[in-house]
C-alpha cells in the first residue's frame, strides 16, 4: 500500500545515510580548523586583529558545525521515518508528500501546501 515507487525509498535512504557520513567527517574537519581548538596557538604572540579574525573564524566554525549538526538532525528524523514506513507522509495533513519535493529536499516532513502555508502565518 506504499504510496512511493519501487526502490524510491531505497534511493532516498543511500542519499540520506551518506550524506550524514559526509557532514560528520565534515564537523571533525571544521572542529580540527577553529583556531580556538588549535593546540599550537598557546604561546602565540598574535597581534590584536589576528585575534579577531581567529575569533570571527571561530564563530564563523561554530555557525557551520551547528547548520550541519540540525541537518543530521533531519536526516536521522528521515531515516527513522523510513524504518517506521511513515515516509513521505506530511506530518501536518497526512498526505503523500510528492516524490518531486522529496527527490529535491528528501527530509522534507511537511506537503507542498502545509510547508507554503506555514511560511505564510505570522
Ligand atoms: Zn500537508
Amino acid at each position: 500500500m506504499h504510496h512511493l515507487p519501487d526502490g524510491f525509498v531505497a534511493g532516498i535512504r543511500t542519499q540520506l545515510e551518506s550524506d550524514k557520513s559526509r557532514f560528520t567527517l565534515r564537523i571533525g574537519e571544521l572542529k580540527l580548523q577553529d583556531p580556538f581548538t588549535n593546540t599550537d596557538r598557546v604561546n602565540d604572540n598574535a597581534a590584536l586583529d589576528l585575534e579577531a579574525d581567529e575569533e570571527s573564524a571561530h564563530d564563523r566554525t561554530t555557525a557551520l558545525i551547528g547548520e550541519l549538526k540540525y541537518k543530521i538532525t533531519e536526516i536521522d528524523t528521515a531515516l527513522s521515518r523510513i524504518a517506521q514506513g511513515i515516509y513521505g507522509i506530511c506530518v501536518s495533513c497526512g498526505k503523500a508528500i510528492d516524490t518531486d519535493r522529496l527527490r529535491a529536499m528528501p527530509t522534507a516532513v511537511l506537503c507542498r501546501q502545509c510547508a507554503a502555508g506555514k511560511e505564510n502565518k505570522p
